[in-house]
């Protein structure tokens, strides 16, 4: 459809073109029952197969084990600052936290209104423009977890693996890169995303959880913060964000057709590299923000050399039918997130972009 941008937004991102049609066909009557799922009951047959559906696919394509739960819960990304907190950081003992940008500072900020906490590893000094090595982790006596955030989407670097934490149990946010790669579950003891950058619209978020987790919190946790609350009731406990988990559920059937995750994973490694091998190639006309070994291929965070062209370089690109290049605020430069659902033509377009803005302007 010729009407459709260069979506390059952050968050909420770019979803299937196919995925946004099917919504549309679906929209005034679904499956047939004379309404939309907007309009059902989440108690009715059609809602609870849907949310059954959903949990499975998560199953299938992040090859979740038995003994953990998908959870689909309300208060984005960052209500899971305080409720990993709140549930895990019992008993006076302390968190874990990895510090890597401004996501996982704001995780860490809010779990230190909940208890105490520790700076295991920390890439500030290098202005958060690469992950530390979590090689050699050395965790606080008993430690209650270690958090982590797995793509930082304002700075643009990646984890390319993640620590073997043993007995502590390993949490991340995984919000701008879940569902990109495949990934070893068992390693986690908790994951969360919220669903706007690769599975879905904003409004629900997907926590993966270790069973044994699930029933910590302290009496004092209010029902709707508590995990256990979710997983007794297969996250029907209130009225979910049934039109985001029934949109959710179309990009990951989307995902399925694809070819699952290692294919979404080799399929986002062609796109990334279109823009990062420009920024290469540029002769220090534009200069990528992150350490090569690493950058994002969700987020790509560049500046170029001369700052003053920037304004000039977002400007024409919107023109060109490009949107979302500007960088997050608090950093400022360009940014541009490949999504799962980002396709290979935008990217492609966007790296002939920057090579003749280049010629124009270097
Ligand atoms: N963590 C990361 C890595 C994010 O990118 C974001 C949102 N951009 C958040 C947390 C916060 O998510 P939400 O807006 O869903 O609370």
């Amino acid at each position: 459809m010729s009407d459709r941008r260069h979506n390059f937004n952050a968050g909420p991102a770019a979803l299937p073109l196919e995925v946004l049609q099917q919504a549309q066909e679906q929209f005034v009557n679904y499956g047939g029952a004379g309404m939309s799922i907007m309009e059902m009951s989440h108690r009715s047959g059609i809602y609870e197969q849907l949310n059954n559906e959903t949990q499975a696919l998560m199953r299938e394509l992040l090859n979740i084990p038995d003994h953990y739960h998908v959870l689909f819960l309300q208060g984005g990304a960052s209500t899971q600052f305080a409720m990993v907190p709140l549930n895990l950081l019992t008993g006076g003992r302390v968190a874990a936290y990895v510090e890597t940008g401004s996501w996982a500072s704001k995780a860490l900020k809010e779990a230190k209104l909940i208890g105490e906490t520790a700076i295991v590893a920390t890439s500030k000094p290098d202005e958060y423009r690469r992950m530390p090595d979590l090689t050699n982790l050395v965790l606080p006596e008993g430690a209650a977890y270690v958090h982590m955030t797995s793509n930082e989407t304002i700075q643009g670097t990646q984890f390319k693996s993640f620590p073997d934490t043993g007995s502590v149990p390993l949490v991340a946010d995984m919000s701008s890169d879940i569902m990109s790669r495949p990934l070893d579950i068992s390693k986690f003891g908790l994951i969360y995303a919220g669903a706007q950058k690769n599975l879905g619209p904003s409004g629900v978020t997907v926590v993966i959880i270790r069973d044994d987790l699930a029933s910590g919190a302290p009496e004092h946790v209010p029902t709707m913060l508590r995990y256990d609350t979710h997983v007794k009731n297969e996250s029907l406990y209130n009225t979910p964000p049934t039109f985001s988990v029934y949109m959710v559920n179309l990009v990951l059937k989307w995902i399925k057709a694809k070819g699952g995750v290692a294919a979404i994973e080799k399929a986002n490694a062609e796109k990334a590299a279109l823009i990062y091998d420009e920024i290469d190639r540029s002769g220090g006309f534009y200069r990528g923000f992150a350490h090569p070994e690493s950058r994002s291929p969700m987020n790509i965070t560049f500046r170029i050399a001369d700052e003053a062209l920037e304004p000039l370089f977002v400007k024409e690109s919107e023109k060109e039918g490009f949107v979302g290049l500007k960088g997050h605020r608090s950093v400022g430069g360009l940014r541009a997130s490949a999504y799962n659902a980002v396709p290979y033509e935008s990217c492609k377009a966007l790296a002939e972009f920057m090579a003749d803005f280049r010629r124009r302007h270097g």
